[in-house]
């Protein structure tokens, strides 16, 4: 068994517990693997092992992942999309969980419209308020949702949120707590279920759990460690 396969299989298994802990059921948590910066080999041997979704942050190094790998493999976007980049993303991506501008969104729409596409997509919220990240400030929600509900082909399935980083995993639990009450509002207000919850990597996936993440995007347990770069 290779040490993706094996590393892939305790995750499971770790996903599983945390779930039967809360009181859920593992086939209600997906598991995205992050596969930034590994090669297609890389990938594939994740494959063999049964997994099926995975996620990538930066179009231009993803398409050739695409390109070069099954077409039933499934990609989830999970970075900063560049408006630039939309046009060539659209049809590859089956869930964009990082949408946090309402431009982008917007561009979005129309671009799947030209292309006889809908995209889904996720919110993402800057839930610790920490200047270097990404997503719409909580605050903010109510009346971005409600400019995006008006887009025919959006379909927002849920929000995404990164904890900050922390020593002890139990520090995102709050957080990701947020996120759940942010979404519980506004799935009420906005009368759109919002079901996903994108919330928990490799450091906190299981705080995640704990907290109704429905998916959870784990890269380094899976694949190991990434060479350090300020983008990954
Ligand atoms: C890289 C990345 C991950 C995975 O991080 P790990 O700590 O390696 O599990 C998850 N989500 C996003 C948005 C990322 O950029």
């Amino acid at each position: 068994m290779s040490d993706i396969a094996r590393n892939l299989d305790q995750i499971r298994e770790r996903i599983a517990r945390a779930a039967e802990s809360a009181g859920r059921r593992q086939e209600d948590i997906q598991l995205v693997a992050v596969s930034k910066t590994h090669p297609p080999e890389t990938i594939r041997e994740a494959i063999d092992a049964g997994q099926a979704v995975f996620g990538e942050n930066r179009v231009q190094d993803a398409l050739p992942k695409i390109d070069a790998l099954p077409p039933e493999t499934i990609w989830h976007f999970i970075g900063h999309l560049q408006s630039n980049k939309v046009r060539k993303a659209l049809g590859q991506f089956a869930l964009f969980h990082g949408v946090d501008n309402v431009d982008l969104a917007r561009q979005m729409d129309r671009i799947a419209g030209e292309l006889g596409f809908e995209a889904r997509i996720l919110l993402e919220v800057n839930v610790s308020g920490e200047e270097s990240k990404f997503g719409f400030a909580p605050e903010a929600l109510p009346a971005a949702l409600e400019a995006l509900i008006a887009l025919p082909r959006l379909r927002i399935e849920g929000l995404m949120t990164m904890a900050p980083y922390a020593e002890n995993p139990e520090s995102a639990r709050p957080h990701f707590a947020r996120l759940r009450e942010l979404r519980d509002a506004l799935a009420r207000t906005a009368g759109l279920p919002l079901a996903q919850l994108s919330m928990g990597m490799s450091g906190d996936f299981e705080q995640g759990i704990a907290e109704g993440a429905t998916i959870v995007r784990v890269g380094s347990a899976i694949f190991g460690e990434r060479p350090a770069t300020p983008s990954n």
